[in-house]
């Protein structure tokens, strides 16, 4: 059974890696027989008691019996546009994790923060990332830059 990785995006891992990082993650996977679909979602999975395919772009079935999903983090902002708040992904913040409007921080999955090396606003929705994020809004709500 070929063993198959589809993405919505053109390049995997997207919300993580630039394009070259991930050039180098998807070489090592093919050469393991690993097949890449870009730009290719999959729409259904087939199958009665057990799974028997993957369904893409609604039109053509790959035969599977085993689908794992991983399908990345979108914050849901919606009911916050009529705050004023400023918004990309998630809600934009400065490096003390302090909102555009004042008193106000995000931090974790929420929070979109500036990335040094892509120099754009990221959300880096990890675990790790949300728990120093929050200690970090923390100390700037009490004061402490
Ligand atoms: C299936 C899964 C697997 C993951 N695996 C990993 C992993 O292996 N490693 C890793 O680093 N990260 C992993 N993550 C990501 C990690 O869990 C998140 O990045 C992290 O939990 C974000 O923390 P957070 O505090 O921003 O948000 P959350 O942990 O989502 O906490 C938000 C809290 O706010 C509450 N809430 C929501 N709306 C309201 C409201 N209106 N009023 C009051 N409370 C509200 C929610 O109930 C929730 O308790 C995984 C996530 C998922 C879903």
């Amino acid at each position: 059974m070929l063993n198959y990785l589809f993405f919505s995006s053109g390049q995997l891992l997207s919300q993580m890696l630039n394009k070259g990082a991930s050039d180098l993650i998807q070489e090592r996977l093919s050469a393991h027989g690993v097949k890449f679909l870009l730009q290719t979602d999959a729409t259904a999975i087939t199958g009665t008691d057990h799974v028997q395919g993957v369904l893409i772009d609604n039109s053509t079935e790959l035969e599977a019996d085993l689908v794992i999903v991983g399908k990345g983090v979108r914050p849901n902002i919606g009911n916050l546009k009529d705050f004023g708040f400023q918004l990309g992904l998630g809600i934009q913040v400065d490096s003390s994790l302090a909102t555009n409007l004042p008193n106000i921080y995000a931090a974790g999955d929420i929070a979109e923060t500036w990335d040094l090396a892509r120099q754009a606003f990221t959300v880096n929705a990890t675990w790790p990332n949300a728990t120093t994020q929050g200690r970090i809004a923390g100390a700037n709500m009490c004061g402490r830059r």
